[in-house]
């Protein structure tokens, strides 16, 4: 019996890097409890990217009237871009039962947690710091100025993980998607979320 009305909103975050995205993936794929929140950026698509699908790609002014619309339930700045979550979608898929997924960077996240204290905060950590080097070169669809921002940005929000409610350790994938999602299924049967 499922005695819940509505989904658990959840963040997956992480370190750039790190497979935050393959593990949503592959969540979406493997259980049909999911849904993710597709995010507006203002940041360019990378190949391969599709709008709508990755992200809303927007310009400065689109997402700053957004902003003023309180179409978002958050945003913020990473790495010299704006990043946000559209409000709509993600209420309509928590009241249809399902349990929507965030990947979004530390400071949404935090401002997520304020506004729903019952958010799930999963971050998501390479085994070691030079894999997180050598996996954000190996991505080659940055340049190296930007690899190196995101290494210090990734030295600036360790302070933060303390903040998350579960620390993922990705050393292998199948044992990663396999935590979280018992992780996730365990907070339904928490007394105080019923
Ligand atoms: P990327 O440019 O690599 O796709 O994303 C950069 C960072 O922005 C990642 O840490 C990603 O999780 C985060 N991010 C993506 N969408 C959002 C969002 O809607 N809000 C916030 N706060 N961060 C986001």
């Amino acid at each position: 019996m499922n005695c819940r009305s509505k989904g658990i909103l959840l963040v997956i975050s992480g370190f750039a890097g790190t497979g935050k995205g393959t593990l949503v993936q592959e969540l979406l794929k493997r259980y049909d409890n999911y849904a993710l929140s597709v995010s507006a950026t203002t940041r360019d698509p990378r190949p391969g990217e599709e709008d709508g699908v990755h992200y809303f790609f927007k310009t400065k002014e689109e997402f700053e009237q957004m902003i003023q619309e309180k179409k978002l339930i958050e945003y913020a700045c990473y790495v010299g871009n704006y990043y946000g979550t559209p409000k709509e979608y993600v209420q309509e898929q928590l009241e249809n039962g399902k349990d929507v997924i965030l990947e979004i960077e530390i400071q949404g996240a935090l401002k997520i947690k304020e506004q729903f204290p019952e958010t799930l905060l999963l971050f998501m950590v390479p085994p070691s710091a030079q894999v997180l080097e050598d996996r954000l070169r190996g991505r080659g669809t940055e340049t190296e100025e930007v690899v190196q921002k995101r290494l210090r940005r990734a030295v600036e929000e360790a302070e933060f993980i303390e903040k998350y409610d579960y620390l993922i350790v990705n050393d292998d994938l199948d044992t990663c998607i396999h935590e979280a999602h018992e992780i996730i299924q365990s907070q339904h049967h928490r007394v105080d979320q019923r």
